[in-house]
Formats: structure tokens, C-alpha cells, sequence
């Protein structure tokens, strides 16, 4: 660590006021912003703010998108939304705001700084120092859900070249114009070979144009534990939506608190920041958050609308009240910590610290690598050439006898084209020849293909139609093509 001196030169060049528009957001949210905002402000941040009301008000008023409809407009003029944490109801009622606000706007990236402060904020592991990319707009957070039989809950993955293709750019990007020298992905594509396996060979075929950046690929369930246990080891991460969702929230959480990391979630032409962590119910309203996730998320605010020397201003005062042992509750330790603050008194703090440079830890510099990231268009690939050659007919059955529908299934469906080649439960082979131990539902998937090739929209219609006759229930139906002559579908497990 180097000992700096610890009164900072700023560039006092005015900066281009910004139209921001603010959410305070549920529980702790308004608290944490009015902390943040004081911040921004005194490190000089020039904001036209304009206050949008979002999430629980909005949905107890009788909207269930948590968003009035007039306050699109005033989100969409303004390019930036600076956002309080929003309380989403678990299990049932209303969809997630959050999300609708990312993928309504076209947010693609969601980026996630995880480092550790030690020895002024506890952390096990004093060299980490990670970026998460998150795909931020597919996934299972398409939150297309389905309950199909009595038994049977669907929810569909949805990833595009597209998708794929900005996302992992953009890491690559950030690592190369902030210096980073590696990028990993994480994935599950021995499972999933389609869906992950298509992040996985997009992140290989663009890490081939950063030859200056390392770049490995880790199956999720490991590079997560090793990101636990050793997360020295990774540099930028990027991920799918919902596993980058689970690591970003650990790694924040063994760097030292899910309290101090923010977020910014990135799009074309809008870009939204946040704190990663929620609204926090239970503390709501005693005056003990900690605004530092937000605070943070104000300085990526910042450097995104060109106003560097605020935002290092904000990072490096933040910097020396976390040196000077003033805490808030949840990263307060009687080792390290001098002083327990409340919201308001942190928020205090770090205005008295303006123009200040911490004196151990590295400060933020104006002249860094802070610059906005350039966003790509997406590419759309080439159009394959496509056959239709079969089709997975899901049906509703309460025999619970693969055999049994077999025979009913082949005896429906002889005038038709396309033959049942295989049925399969919850993914699994059930027949031919499955296995007696094999738990099933009342939830078949049958495979009928063509082995002529080419079948038609109209060949698929005729076996649905001709099941039906027989009293075999269709609940859905997915087309199976090859794609320049690949299977564009999976193999049933056991095949
Ligand atoms: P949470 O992040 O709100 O809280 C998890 C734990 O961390 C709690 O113990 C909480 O007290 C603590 N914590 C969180 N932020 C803190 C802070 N700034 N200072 C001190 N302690 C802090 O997660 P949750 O309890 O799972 O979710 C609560 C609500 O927030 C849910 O409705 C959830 O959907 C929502 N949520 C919103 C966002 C968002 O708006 N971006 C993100 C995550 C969760």
C-alpha cells in the first residue's frame, strides 16, 4: 500500500449539467439517496433532477408495473435514471420493476465492482479486486412461466447471439480500457449445451480479438466456490443474468458488505444506477443503512455523464471516511472502526472529507481510465439455412406409464407424418427402453421426427389434431430444426 499526499488538485473545468432523473425507492431507499445526494452534490456534481415515484406506492395506487405510465417519458428524456432500492413482492403479485426497467430501456449490461478494502473494512481476502458483467436482459429473467399439467411448473431460458454477443464485448472492452488484464466466463454448458453453450462460444470467439486479455472459461458451480474462496484469482467476470445475480451478491457480500456495491446498468441510449442490494425491510426507517452501494453508483452516475473530477472527488472522500474508521453498523468492527454512524452522519463524514485522498488506500485519479464505455450495436447473425425436421409434443398423461402412451401415441399418429422416435420425462429418456426406477410426472415430452427430412407447419398441426381425436392432450409443442444442418435441439437425457 502507498502512502499518498492526502489533499487532492481537482479540475475545476465546469461540467455539462446532467438530467437525472431519482427514484428514493421502498424501505431504506429514501434514506440512502437523500445521504447520496448530499454526497454528489457537495463533490460538485451538476444535476438537473427531476424526482420520478416508482415501485411500492405505484403498485399500492393500483398500478401492478410499479411505474405510472407518464413516468416513461420523464425516465426517456432524461437518458439516466438514478435509482433507491424497490421492494418486489416474492412468490406472487406483482413482476419485478427492476427488470422491467432493464429490459424495457435495453440496460444489456450490469456492472458490478467488487473490491476489498482491508484492513478498514473486515474481509478475508484483502487482494480482491473483481468486476461482474451481468447479462442483464435474458435468461430465466425473460420470466416466461408457465404451469403446464397438475405437476408440472415451466419456466423458459432465453439467451440470443445477440444478447451474448454485446454482452461479453462489453467486458472485454471495460477490461481493456481500464487496464484489466483477464476475463472469465462463467457458464453451464455441459448441461445446457445450447443456451450456456452459446455464451460460452461467443465469450471464445470475441476473447480471440483481445489477444492482450487473458481469458478462461469456468463451469459455474466451481468458478462460484473458487470466486468464494479465492476470489484473488478472477479480474472481470462475465455471466448469464440470473448466476451473475447470485456472484455479484457474494462477491459484494466476502469483500465486505452487500452495502457498498453499486451497480450500473448499462444500454444504448439509457443507463440506470443503483445499489446491488434491496431495500433492506427490516432496517428501513432506523437511520443505520449504509449509502455507500448508492453513494458509489452516484460516482459510476458521474463518470457515465462525463463528470470525472466529481466522481473522483465523490470515490476518493468516500475512500478516506472508510480509512478514518467511520461506520456504518454494518461494517463496523471494534478492531478497525473508530466511530458506529448512522446514515446521515456517514453521508456527513464524507462531505467533511471532500478534497481529501485517503492516505493508504489507492485513490481514484481524474485523469484514470474513467471514461464512459462505448456501447456496441448488436450484431445479428447471418440467416441459417432452416428445416423443419420434427417436433416435441409435450402431453398431459396421468397413466404414468411411458409404455402404455407409447402404444396410444403410435396408434394416433400412423396416418401422419413424422414418427415417435422418443418420450421423455422431465428430460429424461422414458421410452424405448427406460428405466422402472425413473420417477415421472404427468408431463411427457414426445419426439416425433421425419426421418425423410423436411416436415411442415402443417405435418405439425395434423399430429396435434390427430391426438386430440384420441383424447391425448397437447399442452405445448416446440419445432425442432436444424439449423445449416445442426440440431437446433438438445438430446433427451439417456439417449
Ligand atoms: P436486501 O439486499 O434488501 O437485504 C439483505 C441483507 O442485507 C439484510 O440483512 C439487510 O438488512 C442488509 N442490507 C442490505 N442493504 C443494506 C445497507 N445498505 N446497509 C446495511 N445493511 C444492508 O435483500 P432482500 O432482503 O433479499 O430483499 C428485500 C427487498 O429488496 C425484496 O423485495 C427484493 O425483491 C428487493 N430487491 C431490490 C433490488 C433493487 O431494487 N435493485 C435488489 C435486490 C432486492
Amino acid at each position: 500500500m502507498n502512502v499518498h499526499s492526502t489533499q487532492a488538485a481537482y479540475s475545476i473545468a465546469p461540467a455539462k449539467t446532467a438530467q437525472v432523473a431519482v427514484a428514493y425507492g421502498d424501505g431504506i431507499g429514501p434514506e440512502i439517496m437523500s445521504a447520496a445526494l448530499r454526497c454528489l452534490h457537495a463533490a460538485g456534481a451538476e444535476m438537473d433532477l427531476q424526482e420520478v415515484v416508482l415501485g411500492e406506492k405505484v403498485y399500492e395506487a393500483g398500478h401492478t408495473s410499479g411505474i405510472m405510465p407518464e413516468s416513461w417519458n420523464v425516465l426517456r428524456s432524461a437518458g439516466v435514471l438514478f435509482k433507491g432500492p424497490i421492494t418486489t413482492p416474492q412468490g406472487g403479485g406483482y413482476k419485478s420493476l427492476n427488470v422491467t426497467i432493464r429490459k424495457s430501456l435495453g440496460l444489456f449490461a450490469n456492472i458490478r465492482p467488487c473490491a476489498a478494502l482491508t484492513p478498514f473494512i473486515a474481509s478475508n481476502h484483502p487482494g480482491m479486486d473483481v468486476v461482474i458483467f451481468r447479462e442483464n436482459e435474458e435468461d430465466l429473467y425473460a420470466g416466461i412461466e408457465h404451469r403446464q399439467t397438475d405437476e408440472v411448473f415451466q419456466c423458459l431460458k432465453l439467451v440470443s447471439v445477440p444478447g451474448t454477443e454485446r454482452i461479453i464485448r462489453h467486458a472485454f472492452e471495460y477490461a481493456r480500457s481500464n487496464g484489466r488484464k483477464k476475463v472469465s466466463c462463467f457458464s453451464k454448458d455441459n448441461i445446457m449445451k445450447l443456451t450456456d453453450g452459446l455464451f460460452h462460444r461467443m465469450f471464445d470467439k470475441i476473447s480471440a480479438e483481445y489477444p492482450e486479455i487473458a481469458a478462461d472459461h469456468w463451469i459455474i458451480d466451481i468458478g462460484a466456490a473458487k470466486l468464494a474462496s479465492n476470489p484473488e484469482m478472477f479480474d472481470v467476470i462475465v455471466t448469464t443474468n440470473l448466476y451473475g445475480d447470485i456472484i455479484s451478491d457474494i462477491a459484494a457480500e466476502i469483500s465486505g458488505s452487500v452495502g457498498i456495491a453499486p451497480s450500473a446498468n448499462i444500454g444504448e441510449s439509457f443507463a440506470m444506477f443503483e445499489a446491488i442490494h434491496g431495500s433492506a425491510p427490516a432496517i428501513a426507517g432506523q437511520g443505520i443503512a449504509n449509502p455507500s452501494g448508492l453513494i458509489l453508483a452516484g460516482a459510476q452516475m458521474l463518470i457515465h455523464v462525463g463528470q470525472q473530477s466529481a466522481a473522483s472527488r465523490l470515490q476518493n472522500a468516500w475512500l478516506r471516511t472508510i480509512e478514518s474508521g467511520i461506520h456504518t453498523p454494518d461494517i463496523y468492527s471494534p478492531d478497525q472502526s473508530r466511530a458506529k454512524v448512522g446514515t446521515e452522519e456517514f453521508a456527513d463524514a464524507i462531505i467533511d472529507n471532500m478534497d481529501q485522498l485517503p492516505k493508504l488506500l489507492r485513490p481514484v485519479s481524474v485523469q484514470s481510465r474513467q471514461t464512459p464505455l462505448k456501447v456496441s450495436t448488436p450484431v445479428r447473425p447471418v440467416p441459417a439455412h432452416r428445416r423443419l425436421v420434427g417436433v416435441d409434443l409435450f402431453v398431459r398423461d396421468t397413466v404414468i406409464d411411458p409404455n402404455d402412451l407409447a402404444v396410444r401415441l403410435i396408434a394416433a399418429t400412423q396416418q401422419c407424418t413424422g414418427k415417435l422416435t422418443m418420450i421423455t420425462n422431465r428430460g429424461v429418456k422414458v421410452w424405448p427402453a427406460g428405466l422402472p426406477e425413473t420417477f415421472k410426472t404427468d408431463h411427457w415430452r414426445c419426439r416425433y421426427e421425419h426421418d425423410e427430412g423436411q416436415m411442415t407447419q402443417k405435418d405439425v398441426a395434423d399430429l396435434i389434431m390427430a391426438l386430440s381425436n384420441r383424447e391425448i392432450e397437447v399442452i405445448k409443442t416446440e419445432n425442432l430444426y436444424t439449423f445449416d444442418g445442426i440440431p437446433g435441439y438438445s438430446l433427451g437425457q439417456g439417449q
